[in-house]
């Protein structure tokens, strides 16, 4: 690759409708240019007034995706490091919230000299500088911008203002705006439509930004006519029409854009000439193993209260595709509402049924609480493979303690205050917080993990780094009482004071983990922990019974990423 010295922009934003896939155009695209050579960054701006989206019910913004340096991000970052194999960071995600603050804040210092404040120019100014500051500590060649929202909504209008600036500043050959928009298929006509890709292109026009390139989400393949028409109508060529036709996985989204030119596209309008073509093996196979499983299907009860809405789930649904794979195996997730255990409307045994193992998610509040508890002491009592994540781990603990150490009525103090046994507590250093966002324990932490564990032969390896999102901790005034009743502490901090992992002895596979491992979970790199759990699973519902002295998985099978 002939390095240029100037780093080059990709802006992506998206028209006519939402939810048509910039986060996994942009990691895509991303990966594509990362294997023909490119070191590339990848940035998300929200145009929201939340400062982050950390403070944000799942329901109005599913998954917060945790960084390692502890941002609380929207769930694209997740596919950006899935994809990329890169992590992000706090720079890599801005809202209009966090502008707005920069903003006002500079106001409060002065730094305006008198001046009136306004959109324009202080707050575009702000973008753009905000916008460029990945690109100037040397480490990328190519920057990929992700716009959020929709082209024609106001809030996200001083961020296309703020692109239609730099695209002046930088000229086409540094800076390309790939729009990304749909062309719907009528089936009364059957025909596909150009119509409302024209419009979104026009609002594009309407406000000074020429789209360099277009890829166009349709059911079926774009024939060439329907391109030149696109192309005749939006000012570009035929060869800037990209086709993206639905596929029937994600990962198969790079091998689409790989046919259809879009890596060679954006290399051209650089004036960049890559030696290297791209590499999609590894895609392939793993494309392959997703659509056609060896082993069948392994079906997983995922248990939470946002059952009905999976993207709160995000991560943990592709760590388990990720894991499936490695397993030449199908997850088949069953998703269990929290409150119907609670409520009666379903008994844990119903739950259960068919399902190889049980995960218990991540989550806050008292709400279902009590139907997790209960689940968990059904998969405990009957030696089903069981992974608590953070919420999951002290739900396990809750159930540990009321049913097996007769500490009637044990909770958490995020659940009750009254409780006579607090097995899971605030810890120390949250109790003298008052803020709530970006206050959590948030980001990678070490932790050291027993030898000889199902952890430690997942992992293989005593010291890992895992990234957390929480405020309470297992209690240390209970951990002796809980570990003589057959508990084991497996994975604590280096300084042994918070507990990261619990696991029981006689039991095929009961993890609980206060950590995030599905936040580290590449297409490429299954995490660990999930490949031993759907190991277990498989076993499970293949009647298989194996000790615990050895890794379930092979991890030299696939380049599994141990946590350093
Ligand atoms: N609500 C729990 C806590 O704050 C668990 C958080 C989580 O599951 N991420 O500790």
């Amino acid at each position: 690759m002939s390095r240029k010295k100037r780093v080059k922009h990709i802006f992506v934003t998206g028209g006519v409708v939402s939810s048509l896939g910039k986060g996994i155009l942009s990691a895509s695209l991303g990966a594509l240019l990362k294997s023909r050579g490119l070191r590339v960054a990848i940035q998300k701006y929200d145009p929201y007034i939340n400062v982050d989206p950390g403070t944000m019910s799942p329901y109005q913004h599913g998954e917060v995706y945790v960084t390692d340096d502890g941002a609380e991000t929207d769930l694209d970052l997740g596919h950006y490091e899935r994809f990329l194999d890169e992590a992000t960071s706090q720079a890599c995600n801005m809202t209009m919230g966090k502008i707005y603050q920069t903003v006002l804040e500079n106001e409060r210092r002065g730094e305006y000299l008198g001046g009136t404040v306004q959109v324009v120019p202080h707050v575009i100014d702000e973008i753009k500088s905000k916008m460029l500051e990945l690109s100037k500590n040397g480490s990328y060649d190519v920057i990929i911008t992700e716009i959020g929202g929709t082209v024609g909504d106001i809030e996200s209008l001083p961020f296309l203002e703020a692109m239609r600036q730099l695209k002046l500043q930088y000229g086409s050959k540094n800076l390309v705006n790939i729009h990304l928009t749909l062309v719907p298929f009528i089936r009364s006509a059957s025909e596909l439509k150009t119509k409302p890709t024209q419009h979104s292109v026009k609002m594009l026009l309407e406000i000074g930004i020429q789209p360099d390139v277009l890829v166009c989400r349709s059911e079926k393949t774009l024939s060439k006519d329907i391109k030149h028409k696109i192309g005749l109508f939006c000012n570009l060529s035929d060869s800037d029409v990209v086709g993206l036709c639905d596929a029937e996985t994600i990962y198969e989204v790079p091998q689409i854009l790989h046919k259809e030119k879009l890596d060679s596209l954006v290399l051209k309008k650089f004036g960049l000439k890559s030696s290297k073509s791209a590499d999609l093996t590894d895609w392939i196979t793993l494309t392959d193993k997703i659509k056609y499983p060896k082993d069948g299907i392994v079906k997983i009860a995922v248990c939470g209260k946002y059952a009905e809405y999976p993207d709160a789930y995000k991560s943990i649904v592709e760590a388990f595709v990720h894991a499936g794979a490695a397993n030449n195996v199908k997850v088949e997730i069953s998703w269990l509402h929290s409150e119907d255990l609670e409520n009666g409307v379903i008994t844990a045994e119903k739950a259960m049924d068919g399902a190889s193992g049980l995960l218990v998610a991540p989550g806050f509040g008292e709400r279902g609480i009590e139907g997790k508890i209960e689940i968990v002491k059904y998969v405990r009592e009957n030696n089903i493979p069981f992974f608590g994540i953070c919420l999951g781990m002290q739900c396990a603990t809750i159930e540990y303690a009321r049913n097996v150490c007769n500490m009637d009525m044990a909770n958490s103090t995020e659940f009750t205050k009254k409780t006579k046994y607090p097995v899971i507590d605030m810890m120390e250093h949250q109790k003298r917080i008052k803020l709530k966002g970006g206050t959590m324990r948030l980001g990678n932490y070490p932790c050291i993990i027993q030898e000889g564990t199902i952890s430690y032969h997942a992992y293989q390896k005593n010291l890992i780094n895992e990234r957390h999102r929480h405020r309470f901790e297992l209690n240390n005034a209970y951990r002796d009482q809980l570990i003589e009743n057959g508990l084991e502490v497996v994975g604590t901090s280096p300084d042994g004071v918070l507990v990261e992992i619990i696991e029981l002895k006689n039991h095929r596979w009961f993890v609980g983990v206060q950590f995030h491992p599905e936040l580290k979970s590449r297409v490429h790199k299954p995490h660990p922990l999930f490949n031993s759990f759907i190991a277990e699973a498989k076993n499970y519902r293949d009647g298989i019974s194996v000790t615990h002295d050895q890794p379930l998985f092979d991890n030299q099978m696939i380049k599994v990423d141990n946590q350093s």
